[in-house]
């Protein structure tokens, strides 16, 4: 049985997750070419990058610097209680994290907001 509620909530004592994956990531691409890509967009009104939600992904990107040789990234989108503001608009990118299967931590910010009814839900369900 999955531990995964697709409809987010969650009754697990745990704190939930603060969104910590999106408090620093990588990109699949250089930030250089995130940029020129989305530049390149902007001339000719045709041109189809080959990165999905392109526009989403070059405004929301807060550099962190380079370690380890690798480009981090924050959000301007993520909340302080691990919500992500745009979470229905959200970059295909981010709705894939952490891979083909979501991520089973019930608390996991990335099933998106907890109303206290869910977690009221969740804890008479448990
Ligand atoms: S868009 Fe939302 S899910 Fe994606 S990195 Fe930003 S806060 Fe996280
Ligand atoms: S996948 Fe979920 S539980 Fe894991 S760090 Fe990201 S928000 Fe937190």
């Amino acid at each position: 049985m999955t531990i995964y509620d697709p409809t987010d909530g969650s009754i697990d004592p745990r704190p939930r997750c603060k969104g910590d994956c999106c408090r620093g990531f990588s990109l699949e691409h250089p930030l250089s070419i995130v940029q020129a890509e989305w530049r390149k967009e902007q001339i000719d009104s045709s041109y189809k990058s080959f990165i999905l939600d392109l526009s989403t992904i070059n405004e929301m990107l807060i550099p962190l610097g380079v370690f380890q040789s690798q480009e981090l990234f924050t959000c301007k989108h993520l909340h302080k209680n691990g919500d992500c503001g745009i979470y229905e608009a959200r970059p295909k990118m981010c709705r894939d994290f952490p891979g083909p299967n979501p991520c089973a931590y019930r608390n996991c910010a990335s099933h998106g907001p907890q109303p206290i009814w869910k977690k009221a839900w969740n804890w008479l369900r448990d």
